[in-house]
């Protein structure tokens, strides 16, 4: 099962929270557990899991990636965004979460953020989830392979 979700980013490097709307998708799909691949399709912008709570965690990570790779650095690609090629790369484009109770396994301070580095504008995030078997490992599990366990 395959959803998109567009995100409008709301400046030039955001941590944009999108929690709600991957468990939303969750529960408009029934996937009570499995699997939850989310995979940004950008060059320039990335996925992160972390903390939802004090936005100054965002600050502290977008000005240490700038520390790290700044704007102004200089660099050989040509369209003036190579730190923000850099800082996509950096932090990655794909997350697998588990889905427990039909929704994402995160933990009580976690959040799912697109890291935009190059915004504002619109981008996806491809949520992919896999349901997993309900019935009871042993159930699955034929008789002969679980003697072996
Ligand atoms: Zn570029």
């Amino acid at each position: 099962m395959i959803e998109r979700i567009q995100v409008i980013t709301r400046g030039q490097e955001r941590l944009e929270e999108i929690t709600s709307r991957v468990n939303d998708i969750l529960r408009r799909l029934k996937v009570e557990a499995g699997v939850c691949h989310l995979y940004v399709p950008h060059t320039t912008a990335g996925i992160i899991v972390n903390e939802n709570a004090d936005p100054d965690v965002e600050r502290d990570i977008l000005e240490r990636l700038e520390a790290l790779v700044p704007r102004s650095g200089r660099y050989h690609h040509a369209e003036g965004n190579a730190h923000a090629h850099i800082k996509a790369s950096l932090v990655g484009h794909s997350l697998t979460i588990p889905i427990e109770g039909g929704k994402l396994a995160l933990g009580r301070w976690q959040g799912v953020f697109l890291a935009e580095f190059d915004g504002p504008r619109e981008r996806t995030v491809i949520v992919t989830a896999i349901p997993t078997a309900k019935v009871p490992t042993e159930e699955i599990i034929p008789e002969e392979f679980r003697r072996r366990l």
